[in-house]
């Protein structure tokens, strides 16, 4: 058997290698390593590929989510309202520019934010909701919109798990996530469902006087070259990541049905389990599954992680501690939050290795140990 690893970069590289390869060293011949022509095409296509008007290139993830909320003017004081069961980035940033994170619930099902408790934590300072499409699961977009429109919220969609995800509205209108809200974020880290080499990431909007914000924000806040009309920051996407992302685009859907494969082959193994709650797949999106995530109905998650670990099968608690919990967030109020359902998953769910090279050999034998362990 193949080794058995979270994610497989390395195999899926050597698939496409002649391609990137080729691309790689073309950057470096034109020795156009900032900008240039490679990175407003690959904006350009990616743009294309979610049907949203502007892509805005960066250098992550993270920052995407920080230009995002300085684009949209949040300030010191500010409440944003995110959920607690989310990788950190999404309220870091919120944070770092002194705006307050409101921690709301998750859909046990979904792990997304729960609209319900978004409404209900609305206060007069309430500015922006973030949605994050975790595991590569939609949040109920149709709803959260709607609510924004109610208060007169902004919405920005943390796609950093997500991209590629068809959402489907009640009308049929299918949008892929992160072009619903005003602003939408993602990101090209290696492991990511369309992963860089390096680091990178993106921002994308329909809104003109936006997209010019965004721009402007991430290159220093230049208007023109050396006229800096607002506070920004030094964030770019490099030109051999560009070449790297530009080929990989043209995979993406494809590693999203390997990926959904993968899927398919463990709902199918762990069917009828009692003790697993296999990932939930709303009918208003189609999950691209960024992880494969259990939730452990009545056994132990932490020893089912030791006894997997133990026989070889990578896995990985995401994540073992909830936003709210971290130290970062006591300076925010975060102890005072009792968010029982963040509570209970953070405690339950563990991710099996999804990724666009597993074979049904590597599955069967993932899948049979996590059996062995809850049949034992
Ligand atoms: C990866 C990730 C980010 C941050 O992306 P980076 O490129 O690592 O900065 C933000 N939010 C979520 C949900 C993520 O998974």
């Amino acid at each position: 058997m193949r080794p058995l690893q979270m994610v497989d970069t390395k195999t899926q590289y050597r698939k496409i290698k002649s391609e990137v390869d080729a691309a790689v060293l073309s950057v470096m011949e034109s020795s156009m390593f900032i900008g240039g022509k490679v990175v407003s095409e690959f904006a350009e296509n990616l743009a294309k590929y979610h049907g949203s008007k502007y892509c805005i290139t960066c250098a992550n993830g993270t920052d995407a989510l920080q230009i995002a909320m300085m684009a949209l003017g949040l300030k010191p004081g500010d409440e944003v309202i995110t959920p607690s069961f989310t990788y950190i980035a999404t309220v870091e940033v919120a944070a770092l520019l002194n705006i307050k994170p409101i921690f709301v619930e998750v859909n046990a099902q979904t792990f997304c934010i729960d609209p319900e408790a978004i409404e209900k934590a609305i206060t007069p300072k309430t500015k922006a909701i973030i949605p994050v499409h975790l595991y590569g699961h939609a949040a109920d977009m149709e709803k959260i919109m709607l609510i924004a429109k109610k208060y007169n919220l902004v919405v920005i969609e943390d796609n950093a798990q997500a991209i590629g995800c068809d959402y489907i509205f009640d009308d049929g209108t299918v949008k892929k996530t992160g072009t619903i809200g005003d602003i939408g974020c993602t990101s090209f880290y290696p492991s990511k469902n369309l992963g860089a080499f390096g680091d990178g990431g993106a921002i994308f909007t329909d809104d003109d006087a936006l997209a010019d914000k965004l721009r402007m924000i991430a290159s220093h806040g230049q208007s023109k070259r050396y006229y800096h009309d607002v506070v920004g920051c030094n964030s770019r996407l490099d030109a051999i990541q560009a070449a790297i992302l530009n080929i990989k685009l043209t995979h993406l859907d494809a590693y999203i049905a390997a990926r959904r494969k993968a899927a398919d082959f463990y709902d199918k193994a762990f069917a009828g389990n009692k003790s697993i709650i296999t990932p939930y797949r709303a009918s208003n999106n189609k999950h691209v599954f960024h992880q494969y995530t259990l939730t452990l109905a009545d056994i132990n998650r932490d020893k089912l992680n030791q006894f997997l670990t133990d026989n070889g099968v990578p896995n990985m608690i995401y994540y073992p501690v909830p936003a709210h919990r971290q130290k970062m967030f006591d300076a925010f109020g975060g102890k005072e939050y009792n968010l029982l359902v963040t509570d209970w998953l953070t405690e339950r769910v563990i991710s099996l290795p999804i990724h666009t090279e597993l074979d049904e050999e590597q599955q069967e034998f993932i899948a049979n140990k996590v059996l062995e362990f809850i049949n034992r």
